[in-house]
């Protein structure tokens, strides 16, 4: 339910966003070459996922 901005105190406006702070992502090694690289994503630098390359990378297509 909507309240006033008037009645919520600094300190509780404060508390409320103490749970509002952003976390750092997670990075987890690329099993095929090593970069780090998201949990669950295609790797950026060799293209693989899940053991498989699934895209083409530049140093192929050149
Ligand atoms: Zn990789």
């Amino acid at each position: 339910m909507a309240v006033p901005k008037k009645k919520v105190s600094k300190s509780r406006r404060n508390m409320r966003r103490a749970h509002h702070a952003l976390k750092a992502p997670g990075y987890v090694e690329c099993s095929n070459c090593g970069e780090m690289k998201r949990p669950h994503h295609v790797c950026g630098a060799c293209g693989h996922y899940d053991g498989r390359e699934v895209t083409a990378t530049a140093a192929e297509t050149a």
